[in-house]
């Protein structure tokens, strides 16, 4: 039977530790793992089965169900709860014994095995981007992707903690919204060459029926040098700004400082005095500042560390600090753990990149931040992860769910965002600065802030 190392019980106990505000031991014994409170013998939580499949980095095996509320406990969210790696949950599944309770499922398995991400390691069946699929995940196959089942069983695990310690005042948590905005094109026109211009007013033309552009990019392109054009179409960042600012939130930007691929990377430089003055102006109206690393940047620390290294002497230059520097990969590519422990030897203070991007949801089983840690050298990261809930594009685009920029994506969005809000976590949206299309894009990025 799998066991986890000591480094593995102290990065649960984190976690524990955020979510309930306390500060817990576990410890292995002949019976299972015992769930005790710091600084009391009093009162413990066994956990005596431990499922193997929270070890191997697969996704063929079962998934069984459990309704919460008939057994006397309540569901955050709908009724019955997913219970991953089981055939069949049997009743008791929570038993209150003499002196302790006894929880089991394995619970702190299942956190492990979500938050580390120990399906995707080492996998080969990815897309053409080199990604692991939504489609070929565990949680995909057994349809609870959109559901965070890591927060709907802690849920569970609180109650449990309150029967044991009546006395305890488990940790409120506050539902919040964080929007992102990666620039994979600061301007439509303004950074491309003669020719690049000449090819997006073709592409206007034929395929958007767009003549306006004929007249606005060779004005756009010649007068971007030391600010991007206010009638760029990409130049939608006072705007996204203000609707955070309506919703008293900050936007973060995510800017791209490499180019490890000539057609799929920026066409701008960081240093550009257009993109200078923009990432003052973000900075001067309060809003943050991240790193957007490059798309062949996933599998090389280095290019990753470089990359930091570059937004960080532009921020340094223009006189900008910030408690925090977060981001995300390009194209969401990642390869766990490497990526993960790039950016954390970047010196970087969380990345969000973890969702799928052929369809939203819940890839880490969470919506909370929560700190890092590498399964395979088994260390306590200092980074932390922000998952991603959705993405722009997975929702509205074609190659992706398609649902355009329609009231359907709306609505699927919004249920996310209320799954959020229910187990009081996090919805951390991406919408890039050049994802707008005519007003409906705009109204339904209001819908989504708004609602
Ligand atoms: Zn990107």
């Amino acid at each position: 039977m799998p066991e986890f190392t000591t480094s593995a019980l102290e990065w649960i106990t984190l976690v524990l530790e955020e979510r309930f505000g306390y500060v817990f031991t576990l410890r292995q014994g002949q019976s299972g793992l015992k769930l005790s409170l710091a600084n009391t013998s009093q009162g413990y939580i066994l956990f005596p089965k431990v499922e193997e499949a929270f070890h191997l980095s697969r996704s063929d095996f079962p998934c069984s169900h459990w309704d919460a509320d008939r057994a006397g406990w309540i569901s955050v969210l709908e009724v019955p709860l997913p219970a991953p790696g089981v055939n069949d949950l049997s009743e008791p599944v929570i038993e209150k014994k003499e002196d302790c309770f006894v929880i089991n499922y394995d619970i702190l398995g299942l956190t492990y095995w979500m938050l580390n991400r120990i399906e995707e390691i080492g996998r080969t069946d990815l897309d053409n981007h080199n990604r692991f699929p939504a489609t070929a995940s565990h949680a995909y196959k057994h349809g609870y992707l959109e559901r965070p089942v890591v927060d709907e069983w802690l849920h569970i695990l609180g109650q449990v903690i309150q029967c044991t310690w009546p006395a305890l005042e488990l940790k409120r948590h506050q539902f919040n919204m964080k929007v992102s905005h990666d620039v994979d094109g600061a301007s439509r026109y303004g950074f491309s060459s003669f020719k690049g211009m000449l090819r997006g007013v073709a592409g206007d033309i034929l395929k958007r029926r767009n003549f306006k552009s004929l007249l606005l990019a060779p004005l756009i392109h010649l007068n971007s040098s030391k600010k991007i054009h206010h009638a760029d179409p990409a130049n939608t960042f006072d705007w996204l700004m203000n609707q955070s600012e309506k919703h008293n939130m900050t936007s973060a930007f995510y800017f791209i400082c490499g180019r490890t691929d000539a057609y799929r990377d920026a066409d701008y430089e960081p240093e550009h005095p257009a993109i200078r003055e923009l990432i003052r102006r973000i900075h001067n109206r309060g809003h943050e500042i991240g790193l957007h690393p490059s798309y062949n940047s996933f599998q090389y620390p280095e290019i990753i560390k470089a990359e930091a290294n570059r937004l960080r002497n532009i921020m340094q230059d223009e006189g900008i600090t910030q408690g925090e520097l977060g981001g995300r990969m390009h194209y969401l590519r990642w390869e766990h753990p490497t990526t993960l422990q790039a950016w954390n030897d970047a010196g970087m203070t969380y990345d969000s990149t973890l969702s799928y991007a052929d369809l939203p949801g819940f890839r880490c089983g969470t919506c909370f931040e929560y700190p890092a840690f590498n399964p395979e050298t088994q260390k306590i990261l200092d980074i932390r992860v922000r998952p991603l809930i959705v993405m722009d594009c997975t929702v509205v685009s074609d190659r992706y769910l398609g649902l355009g920029y329609t009231q359907e994506a709306e609505e699927k969005i919004l249920e996310l965002k209320n799954k959020c809000r229910k187990v009081h976590g996090c919805f951390t949206f991406l919408w890039h600065n050049s994802f707008f299309v005519g007003k409906e894009s705009y109204y339904l990025y209001e819908q989504i802030l708004s609602n």
